[in-house]
């Protein structure tokens, strides 16, 4: 890749923008990676690991990626098996995605956050680690975001 510069830029600040120019691209390889057909595929391979004795009942009619959902990372809607995961996680690690879409998952199993559900949650074995990282995404950007 070649990155165009100006000549006023100190070494440092040169170092910065490539540094910053790269992510940004590995961020966009990663939005035209995940897409909503990669999203059902990671679905499926998150229920037969984590939900086997439940797959009955976990197969939701669709999941995918929504840009209308502000305050909440993910949502389910149990009653006609439908699940949406906020575009604003599409960039983040693989574990957090799964966190996330694991939870809505467990859901289509158990639609309240009782004892039972977070019992489902938990068998990820990030999934604690994942709600850190995203109430730190929260708390730095003053998002105000939910994982319901
Ligand atoms: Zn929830």
């Amino acid at each position: 890749m070649v990155v165009l510069i100006p000549d006023r830029f100190s070494r440092a600040e040169e170092t910065e923008w490539v540094e910053r120019m790269l992510a940004r691209l590995a961020a966009r390889e990663e939005r035209i990676r995940r897409t909503d057909d990669e999203l059902l595929a990671r679905a499926r391979r998150l229920t037969s690991r984590y939900l086997g004795d439940h797959a009955h009942r976990v197969a939701p009619a669709s999941v995918r990626w929504v840009t209308n959902q502000n305050g909440r990372w993910g949502s389910c809607t149990p009653d006609d098996g439908t699940i949406r995961i906020s575009h604003r996680i599409q960039e983040m690690p693989d574990w957090v995605i799964d966190y996330v879409l694991l939870h809505e998952l467990s859901h289509l199993v158990v639609p309240s956050h009782s004892a039972d559900f977070w019992e489902l949650v938990s068998r990820f074995p990030k999934a604690e680690r994942a709600r850190g990282y995203l109430e730190g995404i929260s708390a730095a950007t003053g998002l105000v975001l939910s994982d319901d």
